[in-house]
């Protein structure tokens, strides 16, 4: 049997055999540190039922992990010079199908019908590629798929956003965005020195876990995102101040603002990030009637 394919030596010689050459405008670090995967891989729960999706699987450094601990794994690629390489790395594994495709224009509720039929148990596993990890987190979410949850290396920064609580420098509309659909952790900071070639920030991996139920029920989620966005556009500002300014005719229905936040129970002079999910879903529910 080969040795893994995130050792130093296996990686390079992968990537000399095929010429591979990286493109940085594709996120492409590829994990070098075997131990490091396996530990991404216990954070998702897998057993041998479960099922994983992979993005990005590069020369297949976590997909090979996968393969190992869970019934069968999907991996959408984007970079078609990587499927020979596939195609050989994970060659002594049967369980694994890769799709060429780009994650964001994806249909994925779709594939899981065809690819999973029969699994109970799903979830996403990936080192995503860091110049879209929001936009892929945000599409796999709000998508509303038959997943348990995402267990991703992604931007330490970023990370320390999504999982941000209220009263923090980091907490957002980020934070709320993804803590509406999930319970969000951050469950591990990892050094540069793990990847190929090591990226420019630090990093560290999420578990983000689906909520049965939302921590609140809104009448209407697009326009608590939009609120929590507009609470958030200048940090030092009160809330009320964010409100009149960033929604449309907002200065000219001011006194409807301030009745809003009156019936959620939420202060003018406080700031957005020290308002929970729960303070934003009632004051988007009492603007709600105002604004559309
Ligand atoms: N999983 C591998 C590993 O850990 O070594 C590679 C991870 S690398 C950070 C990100 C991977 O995502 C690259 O293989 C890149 O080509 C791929 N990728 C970039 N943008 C993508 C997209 N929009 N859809 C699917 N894959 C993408």
């Amino acid at each position: 049997m080969n040795k893994d394919i995130a050792t130093p030596v296996r990686t390079k010689e992968i990537l000399k055999k095929y010429g591979f050459s990286f493109k940085k405008s594709l996120g492409q670090n590829f994990l070098i540190d075997t131990n490091i995967l396996n530990r991404i891989v216990d954070f998702a729960g897998l057993s041998a039922e479960s099922g994983a999706i992979e993005i990005g699987p590069g020369i297949g450094a976590l997909t090979e992990q996968l393969a190992k601990n869970s019934k069968k794994v999907t991996a959408f690629e984007i970079d078609q010079r990587l499927l020979p390489i596939l195609a050989d790395t994970l060659s002594p594994y049967n369980n694994v199908n890769i799709i060429h495709e780009d994650i964001l224009k994806a249909d994925v509720k779709q594939v899981i019908g065809e690819e999973f039929q029969g699994i109970e148990d799903l979830m996403v596993v990936a080192n995503l590629p860091y110049y879209v990890t929001t936009p892929i987190i945000l599409k796999l979410l709000s998508e509303n798929l038959p997943i348990r949850g995402i267990v991703c290396m992604l931007q330490k920064e970023v990370a320390e956003r999504i999982s941000a609580q209220p009263g923090t420098k980091e907490y957002g509309s980020l934070s709320i965005a993804i803590q509406y659909y999930t319970t969000a952790e951050t469950v591990m900071v990892v050094p540069k020195t793990v990847f190929m070639p090591q990226p420019n920030v630090d990093s560290a991996v999420i578990r983000l876990i689906r909520r049965e139920t939302p921590p609140v029920e809104v009448k209407d989620e697009e326009f608590l995102f939009q609120i929590t966005r507009a609470s958030f556009a200048q940090r030092r500002k009160t809330i009320l101040n964010n409100l009149t300014s960033q929604l449309q005719d907002g200065k000219s229905k001011k006194e409807q603002i301030l009745q809003a936040l009156e019936l959620a129970g939420v202060d003018p002079g406080r700031r957005g990030e020290t308002l929970s999910i729960e303070e934003f879903g009632r004051l988007s529910d009492a603007l709600l009637p105002h604004f559309k």
